[in-house]
């Protein structure tokens, strides 16, 4: 528990305590308890399979820990474990390429021009539907974030038309539009080449600076921006390892959590590892 906790000071973003889950019989997370506070950019690091995506799964309320036994609810987001999931995803940002997969793979496949993607977060729906009210407001407010992404020029353009790159750069934004007090950020470089992955990087480090609480799940250590600074290592569904990056990022952890042995190089706030043990040079 760090100062601020203890102070009762902290504004909470999500809290677990001892939540369990299952999927398909198998457990998945166990007893995971954490506290992630407003402003504290943190990096959840796991290897493949280790949970990573069922924990945000639970962030959004599409999965469900068990029941704890002491009556403390296993999550609150916000303070609060009850939530309308609509109100809640307008107040959380996610991006994931499960996302990706949803709009190419839905009825329109993909037949959706960049600005009704961002529109849709309005709606949290991973689709326009006929039903709902479009403004031309709304409109305005998605031409002007996909600015804000340098994507402009995919207002118009169709989604299955873009590249990784452009797709993911709409995603941020259709996550942005709602101004969302915190961004969980799904290995949001997948599939993109170094260039795109720089500036998507570059886009979540601006964001940290200008007050999103920023959770970034992956399995890169070097997507670790210098704005996070706090890791969690995620292992077989719990925590082993969790505090501020200095301490908690080290080779032995790393090597720890992935099972291989890791050197770990720092230069200028950003990490790399080598896969031979060795410490870089
Ligand atoms: P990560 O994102 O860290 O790679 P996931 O949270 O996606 O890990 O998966 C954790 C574990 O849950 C894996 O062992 C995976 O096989 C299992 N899993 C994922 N999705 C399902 C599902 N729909 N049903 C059952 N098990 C699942
Ligand atoms: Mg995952």
């Amino acid at each position: 528990m760090n100062e601020q906790h203890a102070a009762g000071k902290s504004q909470p973003v999500l809290q677990l305590h001892n939540a369990t889950v299952y999927r398909s019989k198998q457990r998945i997370l166990h007893q995971l308890s954490l506290q992630i506070d407003k402003g504290e950019h943190t990096a959840i690091v796991g290897p493949n399979g280790s949970g990573k995506s069922t924990l945000i799964k639970l962030l959004t309320y599409q999965l469900h820990p068990v029941t704890s036994e002491d009556g403390i609810p296993p999550i609150r987001v916000f303070g609060k474990n009850r939530w309308d999931v609509a109100e809640l995803r307008r107040r959380v940002g996610i991006v994931s390429s499960d996302f990706q997969y949803y709009f190419l793979n839905n009825i329109k496949k993909g037949r959706i021009t960049g600005v009704d993607v961002v529109v849709s977060g309005f709606f949290s729906s991973l689709q326009l539907f006929p039903h709902q009210k479009i403004t031309g407001a709304m409109r305005e407010q998605a031409r002007a974030t996909l600015e804000r992404m340098d994507a402009a020029y995919l207002a118009d353009t169709l989604f299955r038309e873009m590249s990784a790159g452009e797709a993911r750069r709409v995603l941020i934004a259709r996550s942005l539009i709602t101004s969302p007090e915190a961004l969980v950020l799904d290995e949001p470089t997948t599939a993109l080449d170094f260039v795109a992955r720089h500036n998507c990087m570059e886009l979540i480090r601006s964001l940290a600076q200008q007050g999103t609480t920023i959770i970034l799940i992956t399995h890169h250590i070097d997507e670790i921006i210098p704005e996070i600074e706090r890791v969690i290592l995620l292992k077989d569904g719990e925590a082993v390892y969790d505090g501020p990056k200095e301490t908690t990022l080290t080779a032995e952890n790393l090597s720890d959590t992935f099972g291989h042995p890791v050197g770990l190089h720092r230069h200028n706030g950003m990490y790399s590892v080598r896969l031979d043990g060795a410490q870089a040079d």
